[in-house]
């Protein structure tokens, strides 16, 4: 019987469980225990409902594109849960000196694929506007480094649309900044369409006539989430797992190598396994990891994260019906709030607010969120309606608010992200039987976790199945 612990009960540990229990079930002669620290599964995976909403208290869904989590939804059987973005309303907001600008139709992130609205759109100047025309006649570049995707963009559009787009975009994707990003880990398709076109605008252009006549029809949605909740994709897994195989409230202070086999030193035991799978953050991997092996405890750490809050505020009808219609706005740091993000979960989703209710989430992230850690979540929750007050004119008492604070919770894929990961595969792979799945490697989204997980316990459950 081959015998694999999992450390970490969030999805990536949850999923890697999940794989290894249908293989069980299949026959095959493997047994599993998974570790979790906190008493509850499924990590930053948790949903509140408050008031006939569904509040997010971390992601609130998946882009639809990536396949692992519908998957997995559809083989644990709550496939018909999976709900789509109201992609028919969809609209996005920057705010660009205080007003509210909608981002024009036609871009592909920061790539503009229509003249007339991006010509038009007050979001940028005459100059950004003439760069984005000069950009398509940018010839193929072969680029022999890796670089941030604030530099990137900046040499296709320059700094406006740094400011105004790329980095608003992913600050609410990794709470980080456009300067501290690698453009090869974080944006690799658009790496590539620079080497074999130069021109984004011309590669997107070129993408588009490739794609099959008739595919222009009924798009799926955006976004996907579920019906109840993104917690209740971590429940469904744990009730599909063995009872006996999850131990919770239960910390795993190190991983060591012994004899050939992993002993796990959790809480006041220690268990001998056949292999590990590390489903943790990268830093908390390399806290485990560290009598293993320094040399790949101290890749592991320097993988950068940032902590991140989340605030959940419901409002009444009247609410609903002053904000505007859409899904939301972005903050550039430049107009110097604390604010980066703000959902009107209302609008984007079905089932998350009744009809008479209104539902925001806002997000503060990276070095903004870091500074407020020692607020009170009064006070927390004072900044955001402050700002929301100056942005929408917003002064209405909420029903209920509530915080979420998440400590370095979000993976920072820096510059030479992907040389560190190579390092860090050479340095596990001396190590048999150890597997890595999480957000710090491949994608930091649910969709990836999903599939790291799975890949994990695929990788580590070898001869047995
Ligand atoms: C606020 C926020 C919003 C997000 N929004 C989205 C979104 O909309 N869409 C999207 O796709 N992704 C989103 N993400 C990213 C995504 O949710 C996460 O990357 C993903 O859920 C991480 O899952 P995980 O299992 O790898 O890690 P985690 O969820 O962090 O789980 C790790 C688990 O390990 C446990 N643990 C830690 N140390 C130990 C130890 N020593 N021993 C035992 N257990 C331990 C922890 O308690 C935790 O439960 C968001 C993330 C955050 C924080």
């Amino acid at each position: 019987m081959r015998r694999v612990a999992i450390v970490g009960g969030g999805i990536s540990g949850l999923a890697a469980a999940y794989e290894l229990e249908e293989r069980r079930r299949g026959g095959a002669q493997v047994e599993y225990v998974l570790y979790e620290s906190s008493t509850n599964l499924g990590g930053v995976l948790r949903t509140e409902h408050i008031d006939g909403c569904v509040v997010e208290a971390g992601p609130d869904s998946f882009v639809t594109e990536k396949p692992w989590v519908a998957d997995l939804c559809r083989a644990l059987g709550i496939g018909d849960q999976l709900i789509g973005s109201n992609d028919a309303d969809r609209k996005t907001y920057i705010l660009v000196r205080g007003r509210l600008v909608v981002m024009p139709d036609g871009l592909m992130f920061m790539v503009p694929t229509k003249i007339l609205p991006t010509g038009f759109s007050p979001l940028f100047s005459w100059k950004t506007k003439l760069r984005m025309t000069q950009e398509l006649f940018h010839p193929p570049r072969a680029v022999d480094h890796d670089e941030s995707v604030a530099e990137f963009v900046e040499r296709h559009y320059g700094a406006e649309m740094v400011d105004r787009l790329a980095d608003p975009l992913l600050s609410g994707v990794y709470g980080g900044e456009a300067a501290n990003l690698s453009v090869r880990a974080v944006l690799p398709r658009f790496a590539e369409m620079e080497r074999n076109y130069g021109s984004l605008g011309r590669a997107m252009l070129a993408a588009r006539k490739k794609m099959p006549a008739g595919s222009g029809g009924a798009a799926p949605p955006l976004f996907t989430s579920l019906k109840n909740g993104m917690q209740s994709l971590a429940a469904a897994v744990a009730s599909r797992l063995t009872a006996s195989s999850i131990v919770t409230g239960v910390i795993v202070q190190a991983l060591q190598r012994e004899a050939g086999a992993w002993v796990v030193s959790a809480g006041m035991q220690s268990d001998q396994f056949d292999a590990v799978i590390i489903a943790l953050p990268a830093l908390a991997a390399a806290q485990v990891l560290r009598l293993a092996s320094a040399a790949l405890a101290g890749e592991l750490a320097a993988i950068q994260y940032t902590s991140s809050i989340t605030v959940g505020l419901g409002y009444d009808r009247e609410v609903r019906q002053a904000l505007p219609p859409g899904f939301g706005f972005l903050v550039p740091r430049s107009e110097g709030k604390r604010l980066l993000a703000a959902t009107f979960v209302h609008n984007k989703f079905p089932h998350r607010a009744p009809e008479d209710r209104a539902l925001l989430r806002c997000f503060l992230g990276g070095a903004i969120a870091e500074n407020l850690w020692g607020l009170s979540n009064d006070g927390i929750i004072a900044i955001v309606r402050e700002e929301l007050q100056q942005v929408l004119g917003l002064q209405a008492e909420p029903l209920f608010a509530r915080v979420y604070k998440w400590k370095s919770a979000m993976a920072q894929f820096g510059v030479g992200h992907l040389e560190r990961l190579e390092r860090i595969e050479r340095l596990r792979r001396q190590l048999p039987g150890l597997a890595l799945a999480g957000n710090g490697y491949r994608g930091i989204g649910v969709p990836d976790c999903v599939r790291s997980g799975r890949e994990a316990a695929r990788d580590v459950a070898g001869a047995a199945g």
